[in-house]
């Protein structure tokens, strides 16, 4: 994925804010469905599955809840633009996320639970650099 930039309108940003105040103190997973274009992701619609692991590190989602949210983006002609999770520490990738960013590559949106209207962007590149990816947030 070659992006450089994340484009999320606000009320996306309210619903993965408001998913991560209602799973408080645990970790909480957002996915972000969209399009890319000229090195431009743009978040159109937001999965808010449960973090089965119920933990205040790690999140899992259900393998049969992640297939359906995986086919309705094919279906809607959509890709998976990013995953979101919060920390309560700064909004940097952890050990654990830059393996499953390797897995996943996306764009990595992660905020601090104390203060999740900034949300940092990362991409993992091939050759495993950590990129930082802007967030622009559309009103
Ligand atoms: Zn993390």
């Amino acid at each position: 994925m070659q992006v450089d930039k994340i484009i999320l309108p606000k009320q996306l940003l309210t619903k993965l804010i408001n998913h991560a105040k209602k799973s408080s103190p645990n970790e909480s997973v957002s996915m972000i469905s969209g399009y890319i274009k000229d090195r431009i992701a743009y978040a159109e619609k937001v999965y808010t599955p449960e973090n089965i692991d119920q933990s205040t590190t790690t999140f899992t989602v259900e393998p049969l809840t992640l297939l359906e949210i995986y086919t309705e983006i094919e279906e809607e002609g959509r890709v998976l633009v990013a995953i979101y999770h919060t920390h309560p520490a700064p909004p940097q990738p952890s050990g654990t996320d830059r393996r499953y960013m390797e897995v996943n590559p996306c764009i990595w949106l992660i905020s601090s639970t104390q203060n999740p209207e900034k949300p940092k962007g990362y991409l993992l590149e091939e050759k495993g650099n950590l990129k930082e990816v802007k967030v622009s947030i559309l009103n």
